[in-house]
């Protein structure tokens, strides 16, 4: 089982704002063929699911706290054989979580109904329902805002997905009805090819009418400057004292209509898009990405000033990477793209990766201010917003042709060279990095 715990902290922790609540809820196969049942959730959340007006030692709080978060939790295989949990193990701190094994599930599962009631009556709560089997993980998937959820697992040898599919009637007696005897004959088709199916189905409770994203909490190493821990959005910041390295999945924490309509963050949208453009829409869906930036923790300016390349050139705080200026190779112009940037004025590419070439406007609206820090390019130079902290609007002819300049910011009051985001051409970065670029990878 040791092995197999770590895994859970590479879920990226999503965290919501004040009001919002977020769970995961994982089955998880070891290597020796054992199946546990996780929940992990902030303790508040836990707190909330017993009653409050009762007086309880800590010993009675945790055993009743197991016991009701058992019996929240049903797993069924095929036509309702029970699958039971047993040996529930608590752990109570800033992220609690609690870890049942499960008995009844083999190697031979095909079909799997799986009812998680546990936050039910929890208002913007939200869970992420994962399966990993040993070293393999499936995606995750948020479950939706209709307090049901039906999803199809295909566990293959190398690889586990979770197929979340359109919202089925509430009812969950209704869904087992119709629903598992149609995942049986699927499963059974598919057997023939020696896949093994698994059906799953979460029935949650949660209402939100807040416009509250989920958005990562990073790990973050004791050594890495205070600056960087802005960029919420990365799974990981680490320093090596020469290199900071941002590890990122690379997708927005903003709504946008490039996300599958199953994802929670999918937004259909309509109006116009940066520079007054009519949206339209590019036929590309957010996927999400293994970014790994390494950015000098000391950023120099270069003797020669390397072009930007295309693709990432630079993280924004929210884990979304920066492009430059141009749409393609031999510096083919952006205006041919810009119809297709979203609400917030971002878009996926071909293979999926979202990204921003232009002002982020979720985080200078929602996340932070037109004058707030927006991350940072390769070569470790920040990126701040269209205005000064004045409120003056930073234009191209207050900026050098690498699209910056040097003065004290609020993130350093000594003063810094910085990039802004600016309403005209070249928007970030003008001819190409200041300082000597770090690298990026896939
Ligand atoms: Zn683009
Ligand atoms: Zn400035």
């Amino acid at each position: 089982m040791k092995k197999i715990l770590p895994l859970l902290f590479l879920f990226p922790l999503l965290t919501f704002g004040h009001s919002s609540q977020l769970s995961t809820f994982a089955l998880v196969k070891d290597a020796n063929g054992t199946w546990t049942a996780h929940v992990s959730a902030s303790f508040e959340a836990f707190e909330m699911v017993l009653e409050k007006n009762k007086t309880r030692s800590a010993r009675e709080f945790q055993e009743e706290l197991i016991e009701r978060i058992k019996n929240s939790i049903q797993i069924r295989l095929g036509l309702f054989k029970s699958v039971t949990l047993s040996n529930g193990q608590l752990h109570l701190g800033h992220q609690s979580d609690v870890k049942f094994l499960v008995h009844g599930l083999s190697e031979q599962v095909e079909t799997l109904a799986i009812q998680n009631q546990i936050f039910k009556n929890h208002n913007n709560h939200f869970v992420v329902f994962k399966v990993i089997n040993g070293t393999v993980e499936s995606n995750q998937v948020v479950l939706n805002s209709l307090n049901d959820f039906s999803a199809t697992v295909d566990l293959m040898p190398t690889r586990i997905v979770v197929k979340s599919a359109s919202a089925f009637p509430s009812n969950y007696y209704y869904l087992s009805l119709l629903i598992i005897p149609i995942m049986l004959l699927f499963s059974f088709i598919y057997s023939k090819r020696k896949i093994l199916s698994l059906v799953a189905l979460a029935i949650l409770s949660f209402s939100c009418s807040e416009d509250d994203n989920p958005t990562t909490t990073p790990t973050v190493d004791a050594t890495v400057p205070e600056v960087y821990k802005k960029i919420y959005g990365a799974s990981s910041i680490t320093s090596d004292g020469t290199y900071i390295t941002i590890k990122t999945k690379g997708v927005p924490d903003h709504k946008s209509p490039y996300y599958g309509t199953t994802n929670s963050l999918y937004q259909a949208y309509s109006g116009t898009t940066f520079g007054g453009l009519n949206f339209s829409k590019n036929p590309n869906t957010i996927v999400e990405q293994s970014g790994t930036f390494k950015i000098p923790v000391n950023p120099k300016v270069a003797s020669t000033h390397a072009a930007t390349p295309l693709g990432p050139i630079g993280i924004a705080i929210n884990g979304v990477p920066f492009f430059n200026q141009y749409a393609g190779p031999n510096n083919q112009e952006l205006t041919g793209e810009m119809a297709s940037f979203d609400q917030f004025y971002g878009h996926p590419q071909q293979s999926g990766m979202y990204h921003y070439h232009v002002e982020p406007l979720h985080l200078t609206t929602v996340k932070s201010t037109k004058s707030g820090l927006m991350g940072f390019l390769l070569d470790g130079f920040p990126v701040y917003g269209p205005q000064e902290e004045n409120g003056t609007t930073v234009s191209n002819s207050n900026l050098d042709v690498y699209h910056g300049h040097t003065h004290a910011t609020l993130d350093f009051p000594s003063g810094i060279y910085h990039y802004h985001l600016t309403g005209t051409a070249p928007y970030l970065n003008g001819n190409g990095f200041y300082g000597t670029p770090g690298t990026v990878s896939q």
